[in-house]
């Protein structure tokens, strides 16, 4: 939950700001909770900026053959954007595992970059604390929190989308995302359920 994916980012997410609540709630519920932030250089090749002559939301082809959405640009280092939104509670994490440094190639998965050739510490960090089910909320449900999801399927979790305290760029992105969940034995649920 960074500031530049509220509704008012330069990568908006719509109502995004209505999870947040709900996010800091279920917190206390889990013992060990990890935040992911995207956290780009300037120009990372994510960004429509950085493709002279094409435009956000557009696909094309990286270098080294990976498709590649083109986003406006969101989550620079060091900038407001990559914040966390304010009123999320910070207190209860863990860690914070940061995603999409490259600036070559971008990060969807919280596990892996998006060619899955290097590894983020969350899997590490999933050991050592000796879990073996993992539970993901947060934005965007059919971007970084189905990738995610796929991943830590990948690496033998369990996984658990919590549905309701998700949000999708776009409705037939989150109807896509929850296909392939299904496909994968990714259960969704809603925040209610958990005791
Ligand atoms: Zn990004």
């Amino acid at each position: 939950m960074q500031n530049s994916f509220l509704p008012n980012g330069s990568l908006p997410v719509q109502d995004s700001d209505k999870i947040v609540e709900g996010i800091n709630r279920i917190q206390n519920k889990f013992d060990t909770v990890i935040a992911t932030k995207d956290w780009h250089p300037q120009g990372h090749k994510s960004f429509a900026s950085s493709h002279p002559g094409k435009n956000a939301f557009e696909s094309i082809e990286l270098n080294d053959g990976s498709p590649q959405i083109l986003w406006p640009d969101h989550c620079e280092q060091d900038t407001a954007g990559a914040e966390f939104v304010a009123n999320l509670e910070t207190k209860k994490f863990t860690a914070t595992v940061y995603k999409g440094l490259d600036l070559e190639i971008d990060s969807y998965s919280g596990f892996f970059d998006n060619m899955r050739s290097f590894k983020t510490e969350l899997d590490d960090i999933l050991n050592e604390h000796g879990i073996t089910d993992i539970y993901i909320t947060g934005v965007a449900l059919d971007v970084c929190v189905k990738y995610t999801a796929l991943d830590g399927v990948f690496l033998n979790y369990k996984v658990f989308v919590i549905e309701d305290l998700t949000k999708p760029v776009t409705e037939e992105g989150k109807k896509q995302a929850l296909y392939e969940f299904g496909l994968n034995g990714i259960k969704v649920i809603q925040s209610s359920q958990i005791n």
